[in-house]
């Protein structure tokens, strides 16, 4: 064998991949994965006290050390994408491996929660994980527990706390959000999906639900953390993202690790265990390992891989760049620089991960400092800017001829249009009180039909909403 095939790392095996200008062997690259994620979750010590087997020790003793063991639990949202696969297959290794060198004892158990949309998603996803927790898990089967949850639950969960919330844009300096108080009780996801006017509005209102309802699952079953997948490039992705559709202020909270989460009953942090890893190494993971039988709508990319197996045909960048949403725009942009220029994707989440929230409310007379769409913490007056920089009032009409216009316009499709946007936004505001939405929601209210939806309201009774949940048992196949 010629010595450039040669992995560097143990010296004896072929190399199959080269990352970081490495070149690996199949065993070697996957540890080379599986300890950047190790050293994620041994990052301080709330996270290793979840991780580490417990003994008895000065603090505990050796039955409190086993009730700890059990009682530790991490929550796993997984897409059947490849990060989350990955991450799901590192821990069952060190599941494994904690087995053999620590007499049988574990230091964790794993939730994985399945958000689907659909009755077939539902379906496709059971059949998915059913195939891999009694084949590849088989051994660690009673660590792992499958949750599925249907996005429709960020709905009928919170029923008695919907309200409509509308933006009011006719007051002609201020733009306003009203909380109306009598919503119908019959709407649900698919009738806010068709209020969306484009695709990028679509994703982030998908995005934001299905995150608020993985924490508030964390939040009512009291795992101690949520394992996200996200990537070293989905994490740059989702950065440069936030900055260009205005929420910038966002980052910093979207990545910490420190603190409790505060938004949902600090019961939980949040780790980002695969944060030093590229999209394309998971990828090449994903195929050394053989778990790409188990994607779902997901092509691993083989650009590491020494010998190409597959022949891509790269339908993901058809679409043309004008239908694309913001975060696949960025998501392209990473991706093809992430051969050559990787390390500007590691400056961009180091960056993010520097970044702190600002110091203080900048809305200080506010009833409430969240935005009541994204829950998220409001920094500057949004509204207040964009009237700084529009004009909203309209001119008179002065004469006949400007008349004659008016009507013509009045009896157009967006005459028409305006018009049931007004006679709408009328309907709202006759009960309703101001409330506060930041400056990022104000653009999605901006391409939402007639510019309201409707939306749970942020309070304890909502986070304690039952969710439409099935979890999956060895009897159903
Ligand atoms: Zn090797
Ligand atoms: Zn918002």
């Amino acid at each position: 064998m010629a010595e450039q095939l040669i992995c560097q790392r143990c010296r004896k095996e072929p190399a199959t991949v080269v990352s970081r200008k490495e070149r690996f062997s199949n065993d070697c690259f996957r540890k080379f994965v599986s300890q950047k994620q190790r050293k994620q979750m041994m990052s301080d010590p709330y996270f290793q006290d979840i991780f580490k087997v417990m003994y008895q020790d000065r603090f505990r003793t050796s039955k409190e050390a086993d009730l700890q063991n059990m009682q530790s639990t991490v929550l796993v949202p997984l897409s059947f994408g490849s990060s989350s696969l990955v991450m799901l297959d590192v821990l069952n290794d060190t599941l494994t491996e904690q087995k053999t060198t620590q007499r049988g004892k574990t230091g964790f158990q794993v939730d994985l929660i399945i958000c689907y949309q659909t009755t077939e998603e539902k379906e496709a996803f059971k059949e998915l994980a059913h195939n891999i927790i009694n084949t590849r898990y088989a051994s660690n089967k009673e660590k792992f527990k499958f949750h599925l949850i249907d996005l429709d639950s960020f709905f009928s969960s919170s029923k008695d706390c919907l309200r409509v919330v509308a933006l009011d844009a006719r007051g002609a300096t201020a733009i306003k959000a009203n909380y109306s108080v009598e919503p119908s009780n019959s709407y649900n996801l698919k009738d806010l999906l068709n209020q969306c006017t484009d695709r990028t509005t679509r994703e982030d209102i998908l995005s934001f639900i299905r995150r608020h309802l993985i924490k508030k699952f964390a939040s009512q079953h009291e795992q101690r953390a949520i394992m996200w997948g996200h990537s070293m490039t989905k994490l740059a992705d989702e950065t440069i993202s936030l900055i260009v559709k205005g929420r910038g202020s966002e980052i910093a909270a979207s990545m910490d690790c420190s603190k409790f989460d505060e938004d949902y009953n600090s019961s939980f942090k949040n780790l980002f265990p695969m944060k030093d890893i590229l999209l394309s190494e998971i990828d090449a993971f994903c195929l050394v390992a053989k778990l790409d039988e188990f994607l779902y709508d997901y092509k691993p990319q083989d650009t590491l891989l020494i010998q190409k197996v597959q022949i891509i045909n790269d339908t993901k960048y058809s679409t043309l760049v004008k239908n694309m949403t913001v975060n696949e725009i960025a998501r392209k942009y990473f991706d093809d620089i992430e051969g050559d220029y990787s390390n500007v994707i590691s400056t961009v989440v180091k960056t993010a991960n520097k970044l702190a929230e600002p110091q203080s409310l900048l809305i200080e007379k506010e009833r409430s400092k969240k935005c009541v769409l994204c829950f998220s913490n409001i920094y500057t007056n949004g509204f207040k800017w964009l009237s700084d920089i529009t004009i909203n009032e309209g001119v008179p009409i002065e004469d006949d001829a400007e008349r004659e216009i008016f009507n013509e316009w009045k009896n157009s499709t967006i005459g028409n249009k305006t018009e049931g946007y007004n006679r709408a936004t009328e309907l709202v505001t006759a009960h309703s009180c101001d409330v506060p939405v930041c400056y990022g929601c104000i653009i999605i209210f901006n391409r939402i039909k007639e510019r309201r939806l409707t939306w749970p309201t942020k309070s304890k009774s909502e986070l304690e909403g039952v969710l439409d949940e099935c979890v999956l048992t060895d009897d159903e196949s």
